[in-house]
């Protein structure tokens, strides 16, 4: 029987999910707290539809990873937008990196990534990235660059066309659960529910709270800032350059990226945001900054990575820190190659109470309210799978 299902947050898990019900007939209403779609994570990331390369095998990251790729691309083709095959390199620029990149080939291999290839030779790495320097590398062919935001804003269409509805500058303030149904309220509408999931992203913990789930994971948002390589000089990159990822962080590490549009960008790199919004050193929320600074697991978390905070940081404040490390993979590029700061975006990473990372995907559920806690890279190359996963998890007779 078709359920009046109200979606929080219009970013791009929110509305492949608002896709999915209304196409299943079910009565959507997605409330987006902003005036556009995509507004926060969706639309400042890299671009990249991963592969899979990282994610623990057996992982929600890992099996959505791989089903969320094939409909992306499967999407893109039906609507005729941009999806471009550049293709990835994982660099070990020398021997310390080495084990660290054995087991990156080992998870995309059990991951089933596609046509991976382990590259030893300096020629072969040359012959596919001219200007990369390395010792070793992992090549996938198949990883793509796309516009999350377009591509969100043509599910929003579909949601349309099947009768769902998209509320812009909603921005729900208040849950209720009342006799089995559910109350939402923004400062300018009320509805009522008879199942609501929450896709709230970087706000994902506060409204968790709403119905009174457990405060922990909390959110903490850490800002990625990106360079703009001039365009006379982005024949440096054919597609993307990675670094082996640290194990021990869970971002992958400043990158080259050859985006849809042909622009090549260099970053991101990770530094604590001073709100959950934050997309500048000058916008700080006090309330934000507080709460983390508070959360039972800030001092394990600081003891742990104090370092690598250091190093982050420094590198957003000081250009020559920064581009010195894009320039190990790429040693021809000079710092006038990086013309400008192309924007950055906050990313929602969940840890728990003690300060432990959430590596993976996680879904709760309170009553009828089903709470996305953890969405981080790659949910957007996932979105899709995300939301056949919460609907047959969650949503469906069976589940109920
Ligand atoms: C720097 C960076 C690089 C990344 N690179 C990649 C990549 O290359 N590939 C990849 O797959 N993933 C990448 N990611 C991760 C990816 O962008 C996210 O995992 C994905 O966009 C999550 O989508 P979402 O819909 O859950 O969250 P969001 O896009 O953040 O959407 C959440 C929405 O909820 C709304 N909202 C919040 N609170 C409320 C409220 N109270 N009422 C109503 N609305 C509300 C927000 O306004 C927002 O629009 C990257 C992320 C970042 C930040």
């Amino acid at each position: 029987m078709p359920e009046r299902v109200g979606i929080v947050g219009g970013g791009i898990v929110g509305v492949a999910l608002a896709r999915a019900l209304a196409a299943r007939g079910d009565e959507v209403t997605v409330l987006e707290k902003e005036g556009r779609l995509a507004e926060h994570q969706t639309g400042h990331n890299s671009g990249v539809v991963h592969a899979g390369l990282y994610y623990a095998p057996g992982s929600l990251k890992a099996t959505l990873c791989a089903a969320g790729r094939a409909s992306i691309r499967e999407f893109c083709e039906q609507k005729g937008l941009p999806y471009r095959q550049v293709g990835k390199l994982v660099v070990a620029v020398d021997e310390s990196e080495v084990a660290a990149l054995d087991e990156i080939e080992r998870r995309s291999i059990e991951n089933r990534v596609p046509d991976l290839a382990r590259i030893d030779d300096v020629q072969q790495l040359r012959d596919i990235e001219p200007h990369v320097a390395g010792i070793a590398a992992v090549h996938s062919p198949h990883t793509a660059v796309v516009d999350y935001s377009t591509i969100t804003e043509a599910m929003a269409q579909d949601v349309r066309a099947d009768g769902g509805r998209i509320l812009l500058g909603h921005e729900v303030t208040a849950m209720t659960v009342e006799g089995g149904k559910i109350r939402v309220s923004t400062p300018v509408s009320d509805h009522v529910f008879d199942r609501v999931v929450v896709c709230a992203g970087l706000q994902s913990d506060v409204v968790a709270r709403f119905v009174g789930a457990d405060p922990s994971p909390k959110i903490l948002p850490f800002r990625g800032e990106y360079w703009e390589l001039a365009s006379e000089r982005t024949d440096l990159v054919n597609g993307m350059i990675y670094p082996v990822p640290d194990p021990r962080f869970p971002f992958l590490g400043v990158h080259f990226t050859r985006g849809v549009y042909d622009n090549v960008h260099v970053g991101p790199n990770a530094v604590p945001a001073l709100a959950r919004e934050g997309y500048r050193w000058l916008t700080i929320s006090p309330r934000d900054t507080w709460e983390s600074l508070r959360w039972p697991g800030a001092p394990s978390l600081a003891k742990k990575h104090w370092r690598m905070g250091i190093d982050e940081i420094s590198g957003s404040l000081i250009k020559p820190l920064y581009f010195r490390k894009a320039q190990r993979f790429v040693p021809e590029l000079r710092m006038s190659d990086l013309t400008h700061k192309a924007g950055a975006g906050v990313r929602a990473q969940a840890w728990g109470r003690g300060g432990e990372l959430l590596d993976d995907f996680a879904v709760d559920q309170v009553g009828p309210v089903t709470l996305l806690r953890n969405a981080p890279s790659p949910a957007a190359t996932s979105s899709i799978a995300i939301a056949d996963y919460v609907i047959e998890h969650y949503l469906s007779s069976a589940a109920a």
